[in-house]
């Protein structure tokens, strides 16, 4: 499919540069670049379901296409928690919410653990089209390295064979769950 322009439905300049680096020769418009500074409620019960959410209220509302990804980090020992309330799970911050996940995980011997992202590119006239990825690891039992951002420096990369907290850039994103979902999407559209 011939894309020309995609909105991006995030403000975090971050991913935007990801997905810029994955779509190229399309113009990609962040919400900065649209006038957009709503919230959006992720209502969802999965990744899959609050990345639509967002794509779909931006598609609709500016009638173009739309990306839009949720992500969060899945422990075994938790259950899968923090998941999709990754960003929400201390209510105070990610440097609380890693506080919180090493308090939770005190007297529980299984970190494994991965990230997971899903994308969905959401077309005015109600096409969907989605892109999954994950990344494998474990939860440390503290920070390692200050790169990255959210749980980064807790997490020891099965991949990259150290924490993400002392991974470059570079380095994180050619194993990250958002660039393996942006890939499976790039494939599918
Ligand atoms: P969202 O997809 O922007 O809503 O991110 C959800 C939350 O998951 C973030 O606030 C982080 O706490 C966590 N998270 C998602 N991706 C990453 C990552 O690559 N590194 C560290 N934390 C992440």
């Amino acid at each position: 499919m011939e894309l020309t322009e995609i909105a991006i439905a995030s403000a975090n300049k971050h991913k935007i540069r990801e997905i810029s680096e994955i779509f190229t020769g399309v113009t990609l418009l962040s919400m900065h670049d649209l006038g957009f500074d709503g919230e959006i409620e992720e209502t969802g019960k999965n990744f899959r379901a609050n990345a639509m959410i967002k794509a779909k209220a931006i598609a609709e509302k500016y009638n173009m296409p739309a990306l839009a990804d949720d992500s969060g980090l899945c422990v075994d020992g938790l259950n899968g928690a923090p998941g999709i309330y990754s960003a929400r799970f201390s209510g105070e911050g990610e440097a609380a919410n890693r506080k919180l996940l090493l308090k939770r995980l005190e007297n529980v011997p299984d970190r494994h653990a991965h990230f997971e992202c899903a994308v969905c590119l959401y077309m005015p006239d109600g096409h969907t089209y989605f892109g999954e990825g994950k990344t494998f690891g474990r939860i440390l039992y503290e920070e390692i390295g200050t790169n990255g951002f959210g749980y980064d420096p807790l997490f020891y990369s099965d991949d990259l064979k150290k924490s993400f907290g002392l991974a470059t850039e570079e380095e994180k994103n050619s194993v990250s769950h958002r660039f393996r979902a942006l890939q499976d999407l790039k494939g599918k559209i």
